[in-house]
């Protein structure tokens, strides 16, 4: 096998798109409300978050990548819908998002970052963070991690493992469930991209996903891999990675660049499309085979133009500040 093929991406919402179609209209936090009342509305969509299921390591075949395996039990006239949103930069349209969802009946999973400049913010008033993943899950929805360990070791000399338990235990010994993970693309991911092909993602840190021994080199900077073990932190899956029910993949839908859906189900033969927001129903009802669907956002390209300016620094710090319940 040779290294391409090794370190091959999922199927699954990992083409590169670089179009930006102005045409569309932009998501809004105001949206979605629309969004999960059209979810709710399709019907047969059973919405699950990821810690719902327990999971196996599949058997490991001939150095490729490797997934984890959900104990499915999915009835006939169902589709299992994750919603995922990666929590890069703002906690509290994280929580609104959560909020909405509750009054649809939807449950979710949110993953937190606990680098980069946004998020670092949130890591001086520890006390409000806990405050909003508790109350994320006391709504229903899970919590998970969302990591960044490439950058934090090739930007900011941070050890894999420190940076790793360091996070897990701020948010356990706080009361936060952690059952899995789902990779930051990464503040190097331009550097790995124009390095490896297909693009090292933070999720080859992991030895049960990647095993094959290898060097990660950056700027003269080796990171042996593989770093990390998902078992040993009681980790129990990689969003990325969780198997679709069969031999049928998920379909992946992702809020693009905040224009737009990015829109793929392989089992239905829809590679990858880029389709307006409102199109998002029409789109999942034309899904016939597909039994797995997640849906991933990203909390902050949900702000409206007014709304965006608090996450700039100075409002953010106060708006961390102030926040209550
Ligand atoms: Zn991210």
């Amino acid at each position: 096998m040779n290294k391409k093929e090794q370190y091959k991406a999922p199927l699954y919402g990992r083409k590169n798109i670089t179009t930006t179609n102005k045409k569309y209209q932009s998501l809004k936090n105001g949206d979605y409300h629309t969004l999960c009342k059209t979810l709710a509305s399709i019907g047969g969509l059973n919405f699950k978050c990821y810690g719902d299921y327990e999971y196996k390591l599949n058997e490991i075949k001939e150095n490729h990548f490797n997934f984890t395996n959900p104990n499915w039990e999915i009835k006939e006239e169902e589709k299992i819908f994750f919603i995922r949103h990666d929590i890069d930069r703002c906690l509290i349209t994280a929580l609104k998002m959560a909020q909405i969802e509750n009054k649809y009946n939807i449950k979710s999973t949110f993953f937190i970052l606990l680098t980069g400049t946004y998020m670092s913010h949130w890591l001086k008033n520890i006390k409000n963070l806990i405050i909003i993943l508790k109350e994320i899950e006391s709504l229903g929805h899970e919590v998970g991690l969302h990591y960044d360990m490439y950058g934090e070791y090739f930007k900011n000399n941070r050890d894999a493992h420190t940076t790793l338990s360091t996070q897990l235990t701020l948010l356990r010994e706080n009361g936060i469930t952690i059952k899995g993970c789902a990779a930051h693309g990464g503040t190097i991911k331009g550097m790995l991209r124009s390095k490896y092909t297909p693009a090292h993602t933070n999720w080859t840190i992991w030895e049960e996903l990647f095993p094959t021994i290898r060097d990660l080199i950056v700027n003269s900077k080796k990171l042996s891999l593989p770093a990390l073990s998902l078992t040993k932190e009681n980790l129990y899956y990689e969003a990325y990675f969780v198997e679709g029910f069969g031999d049928t993949p998920p379909a992946y839908i992702s809020d693009g660049s905040g224009k737009f859906w990015k829109f793929s189900a392989p089992q239905d033969n829809i590679q990858t499309n880029i389709i307006s927001p409102s199109s998002l129903k029409d789109n999942i009802k034309k899904l016939k085979k597909t039994k797995i669907i997640s849906l991933l956002t990203h909390p902050h390209m949900w702000l409206n133009g007014d709304e965006r300016s608090s996450i700039m620094t100075n409002n953010l710090i106060k708006n961390i500040k102030n926040f209550k319940l």
